[in-house]
């Protein structure tokens, strides 16, 4: 593959995790350079100046968000990494949290030293044990190196980190929820304003930043800003971790420069789709980005901009590629009843419509599927938009809905015989 890599560089071995490996390779080098020769606003201007987008699923400057945080207020900052990877076809922060959990340590000191907290938070998904054991095990190495804790390497400079294990909720992912469940409340997102920025944890300005965004900022200050944004494209620097899944030969966590060709990624570096079939479509962000099939792909580069061009997104990076043969009706099905289980219920439209589109694909998948109900469920599918909270009653719409877009005539075929018109054929459940 080509391009640049800054995360599949480091080798993966079965001590590859520790803080001696991590030093080996020029680790916890760029805090000594920020704590002993910058300034924090000078760390976030660095950020700002990479060009360093969200890798969350938002895609919002990294920069941007730490530079509004009000240094001067004499109150207490945070910054929370979101470890609470939930987002289906998604992980690739897994990977990062196994294997180099001291560069994610890394960049969360420097966005604490930046927006100078005094106590930062890991979220981490409660169903990610590896990943918890290797994170704590990593923070109790660098408290005994000095690393973390009063007066980091001599500087002055002190952070505490605390590490909370989530309990399986997907809507914990999204910010206000992680914060919300922090805090010991239910995880419930809020509606904003006021930002998290403004008022975040116990009410205090607090930076959200995902998991792979921070485990880039120990690049960006060793290297510098301008350094990292010569890799991708100018509107998307840097590189992309995508764990890719599904019909595909190679499956697996790869690191991708921004501006890779799907196709390539697709046939070449993940071996092509399983058994020889033809690609039907790809999820490309998680099951909240709109589907895009195999003609909006061709030509297409991997990128956010391209992505949005095609009315999709790049998202949380987790894609998820469908062979030609598979029934998109029970692919519907299979996001919706995601969805409807970890609706939070706070809004009508996404706490009733999520259930009302599963008992319908539920009806049609039975064979029982009636001629009204494409309508309906585009209805309601587009009903949800900006009217609820938090985006998952959006996301789930857009997603059936883009179903419905591209593969109508296959509900049509569902709801007129009963069957799939691939019925006997691979599909998302017998894969
Ligand atoms: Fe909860 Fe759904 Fe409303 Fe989000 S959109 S706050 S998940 S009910």
């Amino acid at each position: 593959m080509s391009g640049r890599k800054y995360f599949m560089n480091f080798p993966v071995t079965d001590s590859s995790h520790s803080l001696a490996a991590y030093k080996a390779r020029g680790g916890y080098q760029s805090l000594q350079k920020a704590l002993t020769s910058m300034q924090p606003t000078d760390v976030t201007k660095e950020v700002a100046a990479s060009g360093l987008l969200g890798h969350g699923g938002a895609a919002f400057p990294a920069g941007r968000k730490w530079g509004v945080i009000k240094l001067t207020d004499g109150e207490p900052h945070y910054v929370c990494m979101n470890a609470d990877e939930g987002e289906p076809g998604t992980f690739k922060d897994r990977w990062l949290l196994e294997h180099v959990p001291h560069l994610c340590i890394e960049g969360l000191i420097l966005a604490s030293y930046a927006i100078m907290g005094r106590h930062a938070f890991i979220y981490i998904r409660g169903e990610f044990d590896l990943p918890f054991r290797r994170l704590r095990d990593a923070i109790e190495e660098a408290y005994a190196a000095g690393l973390l804790g009063e007066n980091i390497l001599g500087t002055g400079y002190s952070l505490d980190i605390v590490l909370y294990r989530g309990a399986g909720s997907y809507v914990c992912g999204e910010a206000s929820a992680m914060l919300a469940s922090l805090e010991g409340k239910k995880g419930w997102p809020r509606n904003r304003p006021p930002r998290l920025t403004v008022k975040g944890l116990y009410q205090r300005p607090t930076v959200v930043n995902n998991v792979e965004t921070l485990a880039n900022i120990p690049a960006i200050i060793g290297e510098g800003g301008e350094t990292f944004r010569k890799v991708g494209l100018p509107k998307s620097p840097g590189t992309q971790m995508i764990s890719i899944s599904g019909h595909l030969v190679r499956p697996g966590v790869y690191e991708i420069e921004y501006g890779y060709s799907w196709e390539k990624f697709i046939y070449e570096d993940c071996g092509g789709i399983l058994g020889g079939r033809a690609l039907k479509c790809v999820i490309p962000g998680g099951v909240s980005t709109k589907i895009l099939d195999a003609n909006e792909l061709k030509g297409r580069t991997l990128d956010h901009n391209s992505a949005l061009a095609a009315g999709s997104q790049i998202g949380s990076g987790g894609m998820i590629v469908i062979a030609e043969g598979t029934c998109m009706v029970r692919v519907a099905r299979v996001i919706q009843r995601f969805y409807h289980h970890e609706s939070c219920g706070q809004c009508t439209p996404c706490r009733e419509g999520m259930g009302w589109m599963e008992r319908i694909l539920d009806r049609i998948v039975r064979g029982e599927g009636r001629p009204e109900d494409i309508d309906r469920l585009y209805h309601i599918s587009t009903a949800n938009d900006g009217t609820t909270i938090c985006s998952l009653g959006d996301s789930a719409g857009y997603a059936c809905s883009a179903i419905l877009d591209h593969y109508r005539d296959e509900f049509e075929h569902f709801i007129t015989h009963g069957r799939s018109m691939y019925d006997g054929s691979l599909t998302v459940e017998d894969p």
